[in-house]
């Protein structure tokens, strides 16, 4: 038996499917589907915040991508707007209709969370925070467990143990690069990654290109490679002004950007039979 038992394909037949309930439709992320999440890195101010999930809701997107709980590597970097942060992505939901995802760093802010959001995610920085990974893992909520930039497979499907074995099977994991020798790129994309938790796991795994590469002109290459290797949707950073980004301009596309990824994402995954709500 393999190390991560309820995340091991063996432990279950099909390929799990999450419903992310939204207010307006249920959305799916898993087997057979091809789900996309966009939004900025941060959420910096109700404006541009809402301003930007109108244009998304237009241009298709199944749902917001936010960061109110900022996990900077420096501490004097922008630390998101916190709670203030979810109360706006929380009007963009119910102004745009469209399930939120936002990160939790600290278990003092899951109840917030939970009443907040549809998608609890669990940062790169936090994938072996256990105490968390234990929180959410007894909350009737998806997570999106982000694979932690030094961890190994094994180590990241551990994880997402922890949090099914707390009774939680809404678990979505999200490739976003990895630490190597390479410094050209903010991460190495583990492409490979994506096609073995196929084999390993009946969990469902997107991509995220934009943390993934930190150049927002890699976004869409990559983002389509992870496509075709299988992953069940991409989660990119999308600024109407990445210049002016408070946090991680540099790999934010601007909406042009985007509607072009949204178009030849939507190609692949039809020819990979995927369905695109
Ligand atoms: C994010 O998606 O907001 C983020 C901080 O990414 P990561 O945890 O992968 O660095
Ligand atoms: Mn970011």
């Amino acid at each position: 038996m393999k190390p991560f038992k309820m995340a091991a394909r063996e432990s279950h037949e099909n390929d799990t499917l999450v419903p992310i309930a939204g207010p307006e439709r249920t959305i799916y992320i898993g087997e057979g589907y091809c789900t996309i999440i966009a939004g900025p890195c941060a959420v910096e101010s109700r404006e541009d915040y809402l301003e930007i999930a109108v244009q998304l809701k237009t241009m298709g997107v199944h749902i917001l991508r936010g960061g109110a709980f900022k996990p900077r590597t420096s501490p004097y970097s922008f630390q998101g707007l916190g709670r203030s942060g979810i109360v706006i992505m929380a009007e963009a939901r119910q102004l745009t209709g469209l399930p939120l995802i936002s990160e939790a760093l600290d278990v003092r802010d899951l109840d917030y969370l939970y009443e907040q959001v549809d998608i609890i995610q669990i940062g790169s920085r936090s994938m072996q925070n256990f105490p968390l990974l234990e929180q959410v893992g007894k909350l009737d909520k998806p997570v999106l467990l982000k694979r932690g930039m030094a961890a190994t497979i094994e180590e990241w499907l551990l994880a997402a143990e922890y949090i099914l074995n707390r009774g939680n099977p809404q678990v979505i994991l999200c490739e976003r690069g990895i630490r190597t020798f390479e410094n050209y790129t903010r991460n190495t994309v583990d492409i490979g990654a994506i096609a073995l938790v196929k084999i390993l796991s009946h969990l469902p795994i997107i991509v995220d290109p934009s943390h993934a590469t930190g150049k927002w002109r890699m976004v869409t290459p990559v983002a389509k490679a992870a496509i075709v290797a299988g992953a069940d949707g991409v989660m990119v950073e999308v600024h109407p002004e990445p210049d002016r980004a408070l946090s991680d301009g540099k790999q934010s596309l601007t909406l042009e950007n985007f509607q072009k990824l949204r178009e030849q994402i939507i190609n692949l995954a039809k020819i990979e039979h995927k369905i695109v709500l």
